[in-house]
């Protein structure tokens, strides 16, 4: 098991041992869904696709 840096809050994200690139893996401090995007270095993403931004009416 490894460890690696939020991109979105820089809190500790744990990559699960077998995880391969496109897996998805969820920040537990912040709840983002992050990509990983590749493993040698390893460097995530969060997926902005889905309403991130809450529409207020
Ligand atoms: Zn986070």
């Amino acid at each position: 098991m490894q460890t690696t840096l939020c991109p979105v809050c820089s809190s500790d994200v744990i990559i699960e041992e077998g995880s391969s690139e496109k897996d998805l893996v969820s920040c537990l401090n912040c709840s983002t869904e992050l990509e990983i995007v590749t493993l040698h270095p390893l460097l995530l993403e969060p997926l902005a696709e889905s309403a991130e931004e809450k529409i207020d009416e």
